[in-house]
Order: C-alpha cells, then structure tokens, then sequence
C-alpha cells in the first residue's frame, strides 16, 4: 500500500535529504504535501517536479509568486503561519518535520491532534512542549518516530526490549569543532569558525548549536520525552568520528550500540519505512577505514549550555522553552555579529534565571513565554 508524506521544511537541509529518500524509495512513497519558509523558487521546483497535492509557503510576502507559478497546475498553495498548520494536519500517512527552531513546535501538536503520525527532527518540539505533545499523542494515538541520529539510534537499541530494564541512555555527540580550542580563545570565535562542522552537513541554526553544545544539552531534553527517561540517566559522551550514533546500558551491564555513517538519509529513512530496514544505496559503514573509534567525558566548563540544558530540564515547567527561545535568539545574534560566541550561554542563563516561572504551562503561555524570550534576547546588551 502506497504512504503518503508530509514535508515540512522541504527546502531545508532535512528537507531536501527526505525528498532524496523518499525518491530512492520508489513507487510505494508518495509525496502529498510541502512546506517551506522562504525559500519560493526552490519550493515552486519541487512542487513542480514531485506534484504534491498542495504546498505552504511560510513567509507570506513570497505568497504572491507561489501562488503564480502553481496555479495551472492544480497544486493548492497555502500561505503564512495559519496556512502551515493547516497543511500539517492535512491528511498524510506521517508527517516528517525538518523545520527549524521553535517554530516546529505547532505544526507537531497540528499533525499529531490530527491523528497523524510524526517523523521528528524538529527537537525543539520537545524541548519547547514535551509534554503537550505527550498529551496530545496519549488523546489521538499518533506516535513519533525520531529522526535525529542519536535518538534514531536509542530506537533501534530499544527495539524489542521493555524500558523497566534500562539503565541508562548514552547520548553521543562529536564535540564539534572547538573541541580542542584553547578557551582562553572562545570569546573571539567568528561565526564562519563555527558553521564549519567537522563531520555532519547541516542548516545554520544547528550546527552553531553544535559548536555551543547546546545541540547535546537540548537532545538530553529530547530523549527524556521520547523515551521518558530521567535526566540522571541519560549521559553525554564525546565520540568525535561520527560513527556510534547512541547507546543503551540495561539493568545486566549489557550495552547496545546504534553505528552507521554520518548520513541524514539514514534515521529519516528508517523513520519512513519503520519497523523494516528497506534496501538503499547510500554509503554503508567500512569499519576498516573508520577503526579508530575513541570516546571522552564531554567538558562541561568548556561548554556551559550542556549544564543549562540539563538544569531546564530538571527545573521542568517553563524552564526548557526560556532555555530553547533565547538560544535560538542567542544564535541569530551570534550569526549576525551583534554577540560573541560566550554572550550565547550568558544570555541564556539570564534568561531562564529572569523569567516568570510556571510549573504546567499550556500552549498559550508557552506561545506567550516565546515573545518574552525573544524581547528579553534581542534587548539583552552584553
Ligand atoms: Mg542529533
């Protein structure tokens, strides 16, 4: 039987590897629906190659030209932060969501109060509203399938065992590129320096986040809602190649390890044809090549925003989203120069110490909590 797909994000580094995927599937795999941001032309190619049955174009000044070029050719165009939910709850067989930073986390509750099933690279979904979203699977029965590697690789380890007899969660991550960085040196890292990610290929927003860590710290978020495991048991470890994606110890010492190559097209793959391991032509693991697998205690002076990110997720309540809202803010300013690589976990941290504090927050007081964030981020003079 044929399944249907939502993209959302579609222009996106996620995006564009799901489309590869999807395509190398074959015939069983259709594509129905689109979403990008800004990106108009690239979204008219798409469409125009893949005949989805609509697409969304996020920023609605570009409305105008999508809905030009698409018009005669029975594609629906959607438009703006309204028409991108409507897209998500449209129906599909699974929604794959590669879209950037908080403004994933509506279009996740749409799909998933819809009934549909969602494949997750948007964490911050999660760290935003884990448990909203819990809430809203529990009510209409859809499941997440993560797409981020290192969870892809905490599923695959949990396949067929029961979550009583785990001990821990063993989160790896490379290190990034300022593994080795003197530190004395990190208050001058220009933003070239670090988007250049020594192993995985990837948007702006995260591989900053790589560089801060704070991809680590917010994945520990990510995983303890994905497989409801407290964040004393989920440990971070530095495996600079790439190759172990996440382990898992159980309750008799046993550890179960998740390898494969740094490829995206992997876990979204898996995500897709889940619970099989469909044939694919991407690179497979020559371990002889790659024999050198080394492991280190991540650095937590170095990289203050994985303490940040374990202590949100400990504070729990509003904490994760102050934490996730004024990283991303921090990152941007970073990019544009108006903050030093050290500003980002400062203001964070001041951040998530100056908010108003809530313990059970519903949507609308997250939405709410966003707008302060971001206010208190862009006002914040280092
Ligand atoms: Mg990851």
């Amino acid at each position: 039987m044929e399944k249907t797909i939502s993209i959302l994000g579609s222009t996106g580094s996620i995006g564009t590897n799901a489309i590869q995927v999807v395509h190398a599937l074959g015939k069983e795999y259709q594509i129905d629906y689109l979403s990008a941001n800004t990106n108009a032309d690239k979204l008219i190619e798409q469409a125009l190659t893949l005949r989805p049955k609509a697409v969304c174009i996020a920023d609605e000044p570009y409305a105008d030209k999508v809905t030009a070029a698409l018009q005669s050719e029975s594609i629906e165009v959607f438009s703006g932060r309204d028409g991108l939910l409507e897209l998500a709850s449209q129906k599909a067989d699974v929604v794959l969501n590669g879209l950037v930073g908080s403004s994933g986390m509506e279009p996740t509750l749409a799909a998933i109060e819809s009934g549909i099933d969602v494949a997750l690279s948007n964490k911050e979904s999660l760290v935003m509203a884990g448990k909203l979203i819990q809430e809203a699977k529990a009510k209409s029965g859809s499941k997440i399938f993560p797409v981020d590697s290192e969870h892809s690789a905490i599923w695959q380890c949990l396949t067929g065992e029961t979550m009583d007899d785990v001990k821990k969660l063993i989160l790896t991550g490379s290190g990034g590129p300022f593994r080795e960085r003197d530190v004395k040196t990190f208050s001058t890292i220009t933003a070239d320096e670090a988007l250049d990610h020594p192993n995985w290929e990837m948007g702006k927003k995260i591989t900053i986040d790589s560089a801060t860590m704070m991809n680590k710290g917010l994945e520990v978020i990510e995983a303890h809602w994905l497989f409801n495991v407290n964040a004393d048991d989920i440990e971070i470890i530095i495996h600079p190649q790439s190759i172990v994606h996440s382990m898992v110890e159980f309750s008799d010492g046993s550890v179960k390890a998740q390898l494969g190559v740094p490829d995206m097209k992997i876990p979204i793959q898996y995500a897709l044809t889940y619970p099989h391991h469909a044939p694919s032509n991407w690179e497979s693991l020559d371990l002889l090549t790659n024999s050198e697998l080394t492991f280190h205690a991540p650095d937590f002076e170095r990289f203050p925003c994985i303490q940040l990110a374990y202590d949100a997720l400990k504070n729990g309540g509003t904490y994760p989203a102050v934490l996730n809202v004024a990283n991303e803010e921090a990152v941007y300013r970073f990019l544009d120069g108006s903050i030093s690589f050290t500003d980002i976990p400062r203001i964070i941290e001041s951040a998530c110490a100056s908010h108003e504090y809530s313990d059970d927050p519903g949507l609308d007081l997250i939405l709410q909590i966003e707008r302060w964030t971001k206010e208190f981020v862009v006002n914040f003079r280092p």
